[in-house]
């Protein structure tokens, strides 16, 4: 029979992970098999609460019926051709829903492609380039801020601001200068910045770190008394997880640049967009030169599309969003309750359906693997422990969730 496990230590590379503990002897790696709502089945059909949602991408719970038919009707109608040169209907239905979320002639161009880090790539891309093309050529900066994730691919690699991570490559990529706080822009020399580039009301690899409120409003305002671009990245926070569509929409800002991904198609097939305005759009006119050079080869595919448009029904069919207040509610004291009870929980921080629950140090780790085996599936950023379900989850399933978290933090024998 087919060893799964064997093959994957003699022949994988998984992302973020020690390899070599991975591959040790001693290791047994969890291998799932499927999936259905918020949870995952390994192939003992043994079940666990998807307590990150598949890294921040899952939304209506896994292979949503309606989602998972939209794909199958797809794959065997257009399953892919190119978009350079060709369009495709669902492209052009998709780019129109994700702009009626904001107010006419704002963001109003739709780029696609495959993931967080490539749209996030693409708006750097087109902020830098823009200004060349609009003799401001001066503005070649960008402005990130410390502890900032915003992809792998080296572009987005030097907008990141956690070090572990990107430091052995900072140099290679844009240049950039960090800031730890608005306190930090009375230094910056504005006129040679092209954009500043910012998770919006919460980090999230900087261990679910939320701003202050107000913080992403006043942001606007400085970038727009001193003509700077804007972009967000809502790759995390997008599509519900904050308790509303996006996250720029409870500061009412507008962005240049609107990233999109993770959960634009439910968490089911990879695709990404960048949003942007007309006035952007308008500097790639003209001359042939001005065109934007850049792409991917399965940019806008009509499968993926065709997942998003699905997903984004369900936002309706639902009431996803009317629904979540009440979640968000519950998890806020499901968190307060836990501090309570335990004083090696250090500090709970959410957002909306994120949550972070630090604990004393050198505990982030040990509790994650213990939560498992009680049936609840997350990662730990150093010590604190994500939680950020599908938003589809109900109240029992926060309940089970923290049930399991709790026979973890006693099962580590750290009884407060
Ligand atoms: C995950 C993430 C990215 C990168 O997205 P990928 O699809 O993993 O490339 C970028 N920015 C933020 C805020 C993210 O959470």
């Amino acid at each position: 029979m087919f060893d799964s496990i064997a093959s994957d230590k003699a022949h994988c590379w998984h992302p973020f992970t020690r390899q070599g503990e991975w591959c040790a002897p001693g290791h047994d790696p969890l291998m799932i098999v499927k999936a259905e709502g918020v949870w995952l089945f390994d192939a003992d059909g043994k079940k666990y609460l998807d307590g990150n949602s598949s890294i921040w991408t899952n939304i209506h719970g896994h292979c949503r019926p309606e989602i998972a038919e939209a794909i199958a009707k797809q794959a065997a109608k257009l399953d892919h051709s190119s978009y350079l040169g060709l369009g495709h209907p669902l492209a052009s239905e998709l780019a129109e829903k994700l702009v009626s979320y904001f107010p006419k002639n704002t963001l109003e161009r739709v780029f696609f492609s495959d993931n967080g880090s490539t749209a996030v790539e693409a708006a750097l891309k087109m902020s830098l380039q823009s200004r060349m093309q609009t003799g401001k050529e001066k503005r070649t900066r960008f402005l990130a801020f410390d502890n900032a994730y915003h992809g792998d691919t080296l572009g987005a690699a030097s907008l990141g601001g956690v070090n572990r991570f990107f430091s052995r490559f900072q140099s290679l990529g844009f240049e950039t200068e960090f800031l730890s706080s608005m306190e930090d822009l009375i230094s910056v020399d504005p006129s040679t910045v092209t954009a500043v580039v910012i998770e919006p009301l919460i980090q999230g690899v900087n261990e679910m770190r939320p701003w202050p409120k107000g913080m992403l409003a006043e942001l606007r305002e400085w970038t727009l008394e001193h003509g700077i671009h804007l972009i967000l990245d809502e790759v995390m926070t997008g599509f519900g997880r904050t308790g509303t569509m996006f996250a720029c929409q409870q500061e009412n800002v507008i962005p240049d640049f609107l990233c999109l991904a993770k959960g634009l198609t439910g968490g089911t097939v990879p695709l990404a967009a960048t949003l942007t305005t007309g006035e952007i759009y308008n500097a790639f006119l003209g001359r042939v030169e001005n065109t934007f050079y850049y792409g991917h080869s399965y940019t806008a595919n009509p499968i993926g599309c065709a997942a998003a448009l699905a997903s984004l029904k369900i936002f309706e069919s639902d009431h996803t969003l009317e629904l979540l207040a009440a979640k968000i509610r519950h998890l806020e004291k499901s968190l307060a309750d836990l501090q309570a009870e335990f004083s090696v929980v250090v500090e709970t921080r959410q957002c909306g359906l994120i949550a972070g629950i630090e604990f004393q140090k050198g505990l982030g780790e040990k509790i994650t693997a213990m939560a498992r085996d009680h049936g609840l599936i997350t990662r730990n950023i150093l010590d604190t422990v994500v939680f950020m379900p599908p938003l589809c989850v109900r109240e029992d399933e926060i309940d089970f969730s923290f049930a399991a978290l709790r026979s973890a933090i006693r099962f580590s024998k750290i009884l407060s």
